[in-house]
């Protein structure tokens, strides 16, 4: 993982909060198209492009206090870079969380699930697919490798939501998004999502 830097501390960018870049969004015919292409590996050292496609990237984590993940693709560049960060907020309300996971980028990441550990259901959103939630499977424990942005090889093996997380992200760079390989019955609006949250809460309430 990535030192933090005081640049990228959440604090300083909820003060001068950056304008929001434009994400594209699967609902428009050409973003669609966009976001379903593969996207290149980065060559190092980091050229000026590079640099702000991250910064664009940073800005929409700066702009979202929800944020988990945003992918280059979704900020129009094709290139294989991710960021990535599960606050402490996060780890304490998600039960499937397994560890803080500070704010980083994973250039070239690549992916090897560990088969041995199963896969599991779980609900996901996206930047690019807003108002909607989708049920998806995926493996619970992945060993990833990838390059931080001074090109030094990062490797690790994880669980939980860091391991969902970055097969959504890496899904991204592969041109595929959450929606495209799952049942449509678990594809339903974030209202229809709360309202199913909503019942089942109150199911846990009556039976206590
Ligand atoms: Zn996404």
């Amino acid at each position: 993982m990535l030192p933090s830097c005081a640049l990228l501390s959440r604090g300083f960018f909820r003060f001068f909060r950056p304008p929001a870049p434009k994400i594209l969004m699967c609902s428009k015919q050409e973003e669609n198209a966009f976001l379903h292409a593969e996207s290149r590996s980065v060559t190092f050292p980091l050229d000026d492009r590079t640099q702000s496609v991250m910064n664009l990237m940073r800005n929409v984590h700066a702009n979202f206090d929800d944020f988990v993940g945003i992918s280059a693709p979704q900020v129009g560049h094709h290139l294989r870079i991710i960021l990535i960060e599960i606050s402490r907020e996060i780890y304490l309300t998600d039960n499937t969380a397994k560890e803080v996971v500070p704010l980083h980028f994973l250039i070239n990441p690549t992916l090897k699930p560990i088969k041995k550990f199963g896969k599991s259901l779980d609900w996901e959103s996206c930047y690019s697919i807003p108002d909607m939630v989708g049920e998806v499977l995926r493996y619970n424990c992945i060993e990833y490798t990838a390059y931080n942005i001074e090109g030094k090889i990062m490797k690790g093996v994880v669980r939980g939501l860091h391991a969902r997380l970055l097969q959504h992200e890496v899904g991204h760079l592969d041109g595929k998004l959450y929606n495209d390989h799952i049942n449509q019955a678990r594809f339903i609006t974030k209202e229809k999502f709360l309202e199913i949250m909503n019942q089942r809460d109150s199911g846990f309430r009556n039976k206590r």
